[in-house]
């Protein structure tokens, strides 16, 4: 085992959980067992959230000013050790070490947006009658959980983590069970750049610790990251418990690719979105919808495809039962009659044969009813149907239930404003494979692709993490009473 067992990060300190059962972590990119993992139970959790609760009262009177500043100490951090901290979550998560990288650097930008809070949270105050201002607050909620999958080991953690906390609240995270390291490295950097102890805290565990967050008292905010199936039951349980949520869920995005794109852009930007972090994202193009003949734009999509090789410029999948899954939906939809134009199925990588990887997919002649077509395949696969028309394309993807991003590829503006005027997503790129808002802009998709109200980042999340105060005060008794004042 490479690693000592992952801890839970409790008040500042890293400690053992008080089960002794725990699951293996697995580095996807060669069957290496990297550590265990305990699976915590509720005392745990309760642990942590009295740890937060007791150090809300401080974090959160502090000026807003002063507490980003363990922010800019935290993305200098983050810059200091992007190596490691990508090495890191390469071996956890399968990806490879460019793609880490650029996990890191987005983690810089999330939190280089959080040191911009200040700005962005002045409120507001106007003097609505003679001699009376009303002007308003925003103030952080108190003890919030992040819940996070594992296919952004640090990324999607960084999501919530700066902006939560930067607006003053403390927090709760439970990692995926499957990447549970990156997260305590993150706790260890927070502490160096002088979060004080209990702001912080990590928990570490299955759906037993998922339902105790929902249910625990003490937490006023859930946020969730992960499938659509969890995303429904943590936004249930959570508003149940009257506490505000917001839940991720999984993802189906449509590429319309019209004949007039450019070709050879368009078909390094599909291939580049389908296979990108092995087909493991919530933003990855899983089904491309053709419409009238762009048999061309296939046949380069098919090249780049075959440019990309697992071990070298593709990395593995998260694990043996993934690899099946996926090999599974690409033997399904040879069955019912699609024809594989690449083929990923049966990949190997030298010196690597316990790694589990699949090869990047390319899937023609799918119909709309294949379940490749319909449902999250979570691998470097995509689904092409042909239409002839461009409504008959929206008709696709609209019946998705998903709606995470759509794109579309073309030189006419008209129709592409079109596109995006009829798409039912909540994210779309124009001649853009993976249409990711980047700060301030807020990520958040439609549909079944997100619960509550609001996104995750950006501007948006500021409404999520905070409650507005609003007051009304007159100092100077010459300014008379009416029924406004
Ligand atoms: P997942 O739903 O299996 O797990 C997410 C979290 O929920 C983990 O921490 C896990 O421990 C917990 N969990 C799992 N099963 C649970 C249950 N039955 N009850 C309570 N908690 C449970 O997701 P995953 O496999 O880790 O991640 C992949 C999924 O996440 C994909 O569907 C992907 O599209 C989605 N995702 C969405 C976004 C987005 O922004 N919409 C971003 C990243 C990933």
């Amino acid at each position: 085992m490479k690693y000592s067992p992952v801890q839970n990060y409790i008040n500042g300190q890293f400690v053992d959980a008080s089960s002794a059962r725990t699951l293996d972590v697995i580095s996807p990119l060669d069957g290496n067992l990297l550590s265990k993992v305990p699976m915590s139970t509720a005392k745990d959790l309760d642990n942590a959230v009295k740890a937060a609760k007791a150090a809300f009262p401080n974090w959160s009177h502090m000026p807003i000013k002063e507490r980003v500043q363990v922010f800019y100490k935290y993305k200098y951090l983050l810059e200091k050790n992007l190596q490691e901290l990508a090495a890191l979550v390469s071996e956890e998560n399968g990806k490879t070490i460019g793609e880490a990288t650029a996990e890191i650097e987005k983690c810089i930008e999330l939190t280089e947006f959080a040191c911009s809070l200040p700005q962005l949270v002045t409120g507001e105050v106007l003097e609505v009658s003679k001699g009376v201002e009303c002007r308003t607050e925003h103030v952080p909620l108190g003890v919030v959980a992040s819940i996070v999958p594992f296919n952004f080991p640090s990324m999607v953690p960084n999501w919530t983590i700066p902006n939560a906390i930067g607006l003053g609240n403390c927090m709760v995270i439970k990692p995926s069970e499957k990447v549970p390291l990156s997260v305590g490295r993150l706790a260890q950097l927070l502490k160096e750049a002088g979060l004080p102890d209990g702001v912080f805290n990590v928990v570490h565990g299955d759906s037993e610790i998922v339902e105790a967050i929902c249910d625990h008292p003490g937490i006023e905010a859930v946020s969730f990251v992960g499938s659509t199936k969890v995303a429904k039951i943590v936004y249930q349980r959570a508003t149940q418990k009257f506490k505000r949520a917001l839940a991720l869920g999984g993802a189906k995005n449509h590429l319309m690719v019209l004949p007039d794109a450019k070709a050879d852009m368009t078909a390094q930007n599909v291939a580049a979105s389908m296979s990108g972090c092995a087909g493991q994202r919530c933003m990855a193009a899983s089904a491309m919808v053709g419409v009238g003949n762009v048999d061309h734009i296939i046949e380069k999509i098919c090249d780049e495809a075959r440019k990309i090789v697992p071990g070298k410029n593709l990395g593995a999948v998260i694990s043996k039962e993934s690899k099946e899954r996926i090999e599974r939906y690409i033997s399904d939809a040879e069955k019912d009659g699609a024809k594989i134009l690449v083929d990923g199925r049966g990949a190997k990588v030298e010196g690597k044969e316990n790694g589990t990887y699949v090869g990047p997919t390319v899937i023609d002649f799918v119909k709309p009813e294949m379940s490749v077509a319909k449902e999250e395949i979570f691998g470097p696969v995509i689904s092409i149907m042909r239409t002839n028309t461009v409504d008959e394309a929206l008709a696709i993807e609209n019946a998705n239930p998903y709606g995470n991003a759509a794109s579309v590829f073309t030189q006419n503006g008209g129709l592409a404003r079109y596109i995006i005027d009829h798409a039912s997503a909540g994210m779309i790129g124009v001649n853009v494979g993976v249409p990711v808002p980047r700060e301030p802009f807020s990520f958040g998709g439609w549909n079944e692709s997100k619960f509550g109200v609001g996104d995750i980042t950006g501007k948006s999340s500021i409404e999520f993490w905070t409650k507005l105060k609003k007051s009304t005060v007159k100092w100077n008794p010459e300014a008379g009473v009416n029924w406004m004042s």
